[in-house]
């Protein structure tokens, strides 16, 4: 088995990001072959049970030419029109593409504080799980049209980091139209090599992305070091991979080479560090026997098994979770605020749209955002 082979078949979930330059040729019209192959690539990785999304670059080159742009330098506003525009077009053909291998796609759009602001972090999460539960593929891309210059990702590279350590992906593949990093510039040097695997991100290895030719450092070879800095961080497997062949996911896994940069750690484990780590709790939550044996077992937490709450805390915010006699039993990032816990405490999750009004998810804290402390027994 390749490397590369290996890191996918293992994968649970894979973050696949696509560049402009790859799906939108210099005349405005969609690269249907590559996209074709792209969409192949998907229903292969579907096909190893992986659950895959895409994050797809296009919008603006593809709009653009409605606005008579094809190679001028645009306003701020003209970007965002022309992203308005290519958008729609964008979306409806991944829709046709993906449909063409049996699959449904499903458009989202993002802004940094979608990805970086707990609260949005969990909802922007739960969607996207959602739609991934459901076998739909999530074809996202950046909210281009509302977003300023400074709240702005600006690039497709770390906004795909951040997708794939929203949902804690295993792997991440940037589709680009180099097949990975190398020493120096290999526009320029001819002595510059192929790296094929980075399992540290130092100095040396930002050198190499520095400054360099235009086609190198289109879409940026640093972006791509940023997004491996955070994809690895989160416990993702990130690789840079050429585009331009067809099939490019398969022929990586045949042996194609990229750049793979390694994981620091797995995923959930990476997630439990940040909550484990650093954060002050909002407040605390106290919970009856059963529910500290279940949570024990790794369940999550139910409404039914919590008996009362301190502290003023919103839905996102990262609470501490105790037992009958106060004993410290965890912390995790809380589905509901303090207010609306104190609502519920000791309630079924059916009776929850009831007693708030809204239907809220049936967790107050998922097993997947709760770090259980070690207890005196289990040491024993
Ligand atoms: N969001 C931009 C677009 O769809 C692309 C940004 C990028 O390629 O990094 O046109």
């Amino acid at each position: 088995m390749t490397s590369s082979e290996t890191y996918l078949r293992h994968a649970k979930t894979v973050v696949v990001k696509i560049g402009s330059a790859l799906l939108v040729q210099d005349n405005g019209q969609v690269r249907q072959d590559g996209l074709a192959g792209f969409a192949a690539d998907l229903a292969m990785l579907r096909a190893m049970g992986c659950r895959c999304v895409v994050v797809s670059s296009g919008a603006i080159a593809l709009g653009r030419h409605h606005l008579n742009r094809p190679k001028a330098r645009m306003k701020l506003e003209e970007k965002q029109a022309a992203a308005a525009i290519g958008q729609v077009q964008l979306a409806s053909e991944w829709t046709a593409a993906l449909k063409a291998e049996g699959l449904k796609a499903a458009q989202i759009l993002l802004s940094p504080e979608d990805t970086e602001t707990r609260r949005r972090h969990l909802n922007a999460r739960a969607t996207l799980n959602t739609l991934l539960d459901h076998d739909i593929i999530p074809v996202v891309n950046e909210n281009d049209t509302v977003a300023t210059m400074e709240i702005r990702y600006g690039d497709n590279d770390r906004l795909a980091a951040r997708v794939a350590q929203m949902i804690s992906a295993d792997a991440l593949m940037l589709l680009s139209d180099i097949d990975g990093l190398y020493t120096a510039d290999p526009h320029h040097d001819e002595s510059a090599s192929h790296i094929p695997e980075v399992t540290a991100i130092d100095e040396a290895i930002k050198a190499m992305a520095g400054p360099a030719h235009e086609d190198y450092a289109s879409g940026g070879m640093i972006t791509k070091i940023e997004a491996a800095r955070i994809a690895t961080h989160a416990g993702c497997h990130m690789a840079i991979c050429d585009g331009r062949i067809l099939r490019p996911i398969k022929a990586v896994m045949e042996g194609q080479r990229a750049t793979w940069f390694i994981a620091n750690e797995n995923p959930p484990q990476a997630r439990k560090i940040w909550i484990a780590g650093g954060l002050q709790p909002q407040g605390k939550i106290h919970l009856d026997h059963g529910a500290v044996k279940a949570l024990r077992q790794g369940k999550s937490l139910l409404a039914a098994g919590i008996t009362h709450v301190d502290g003023q805390f919103e839905r996102g915010d990262l609470i501490a979770v105790c037992g009958p006699k106060d004993q410290n039993i965890g912390r995790g990032l809380s589905n509901y605020s303090s207010g609306d816990i104190a609502k519920i405490a000791g309630c079924n999750s059916a009776a929850i749209p009831d007693i708030l009004g809204f239907r809220g998810r049936d967790e107050v804290i998922h097993a997947d955002d709760l770090v259980i402390e070690t207890s005196a027994e289990d040491k024993k």
